[in-house]
């Protein structure tokens, strides 16, 4: 990992990395550890596997620790999930229980991380009851939502609450999402790693390759949508939209995507896809291994146009990756997807799958377009979503956490 902050600091200046390291300097000697439920799949993982070892890179002592659970667990935190977005499911007791139960024995083992941890990052509602155990902990502990709960479901809210009102702040990807709570919220918004296998250059050979793998055809358009098979995600109406088009233009879908431990609902929207696809040579549903990175940024790469029709987003990294390639997103006008494309300037928002056709024609019919707005999108992750903006940001409310109440701060 030696030179890494050099490598950054070619693509983002040498202001930015002086700044981290001056943060960081305030921050030495203190154990800060973040906590998730899974290393693999879904945004939270894909954030944290770049995070940490940058803060190694800044002499940080951070671990990251994942909570396990049953499928019971599993159960109960996709429904949580769920409802926290604004589906009206109501969890049984039993669930609850169990997902309490889980809390407990998470706890114990990771015991020793957390009651001497100065800084605790809980990201997301599966590990958010860990907090109950801990009331004799001595650090400062910050829940991390990432999910989209502008509209939750309240029974569940309120019940998630009683366990995130004990935190001494919580952080929020968009200000439509902070809910009223006794303790300070913080507003981060997510980002992407340029130097990751996932968004870093790919050598015109690797995606010759894509081609044949999967048999597209380079010649006619190709749109895609990477995503876990999840309901608010709305694969179904990505094909809509693709069978619309369809009708005018030879267009190619290519629909990929992969499970998320977490995630037990993935195997029931994938079956629903299959059947939508209608054994259309042209539309390709791809099962990708979590870890399949290089895949994932090679068919960012090939498509013409990205869709990220999700009805429901936290953020969405899916559309920063593709705007960092120059692709036009046509996304889903919700959630954190707002928060990047600007509508007709760095892609589209929509709201039905036949808004998501008639932009895809329009963008198809028009190259000149779709390259500008691809140039525009770039520019704006550069400016706004990058990791290097992440990290500032979380070392900012790491001080601001850790001296509250100091009039002037010395590096320890
Ligand atoms: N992803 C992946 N393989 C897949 C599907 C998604 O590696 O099959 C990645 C995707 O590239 C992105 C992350 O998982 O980095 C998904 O994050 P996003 O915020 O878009 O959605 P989430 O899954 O967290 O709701």
């Amino acid at each position: 990992m030696a030179g890494l902050l050099e490598e950054y600091e070619k693509i983002v200046g040498p202001d930015v990395i002086d700044q981290l390291r001056q943060l960081a300097t305030l921050l030495k000697g203190r154990k800060i550890v973040h906590v998730n439920s899974t290393r693999e799949g879904g945004g939270v993982a894909e954030i944290l596997h770049r995070l940490i070892p940058l803060h190694f890179e800044l002499g940080l002592d951070v671990r990251w620790d994942v909570i396990t659970g049953n499928r019971e667990f599993y159960q109960c935190t996709k429904l949580m999930h769920n409802a926290l977005q604004g589906a009206r499911v109501d969890i049984p007791l039993s669930l609850l229980r169990n997902y309490e139960e889980a809390a407990q024995k998470n706890f114990e083992g990771l015991q020793e991380h957390l009651q001497g941890a100065d800084l605790v990052f809980i990201h997301d509602p599966q590990p958010a009851a860990l907090i109950r155990s801990c009331p004799e902990r001595c650090g400062k502990w910050i829940w991390r939502c990432h999910i989209d709960v502008s509209h939750p479901y309240r029974p569940v809210w309120q019940y998630l609450r009683r366990y995130v009102r004990q935190y001494d702040a919580s952080i929020w990807s968009l200000s439509e999402f902070a809910q009223p709570l006794p303790h300070p919220l913080f507003l981060i918004a997510p980002s992407i790693d340029p130097l990751s296998e996932k968004n870093s250059d790919v050598p015109l050979r690797e995606l010759e390759k894509i081609y044949e793998r999967y048999h597209l055809d380079p010649v006619r358009p190709i749109i895609t949508q990477i995503s876990r098979f999840d309901r608010f995600k709305d694969p179904i109406g990505v094909i809509q939209s693709y069978k619309l088009v369809k009708e005018f233009l030879p267009i190619q879908l290519v629909l990929a995507g992969g499970g998320a431990t977490d995630d037990p609902e993935g195997e029931e929207v994938l079956i629903k896809v299959r059947s939508a696809s209608d054994n259309d040579p042209d539309i390709h549903v791809l099962l990708l291994p979590p870890d399949d990175h290089l895949t994932i940024n090679a068919l960012q790469r090939i498509s013409d146009i990205v869709l990220q029709k999700s009805t429901r987003e936290g953020f969405g990294l899916t559309v920063t990756e593709a705007m960092w390639k120059g692709k036009p997103v046509i996304g889903g006008d919700t959630g954190g997807i707002r928060l990047q494309v600007i509508n007709h300037h760095t892609g589209f928002l929509v709201n039905t799958p036949e808004g998501a056709a008639l932009r895809i024609r329009y963008l198809l019919k028009r190259r000149e377009k779709l390259h500008e707005i691809g140039e525009k999108a770039h520019q704006f992750v550069l400016e706004n979503f990058l990791i290097t903006r992440h990290l500032r940001e979380y070392l900012t409310l790491m001080v601001a956490i850790m001296y509250e109440t100091e009039d002037r701060i010395e590096p320890q």
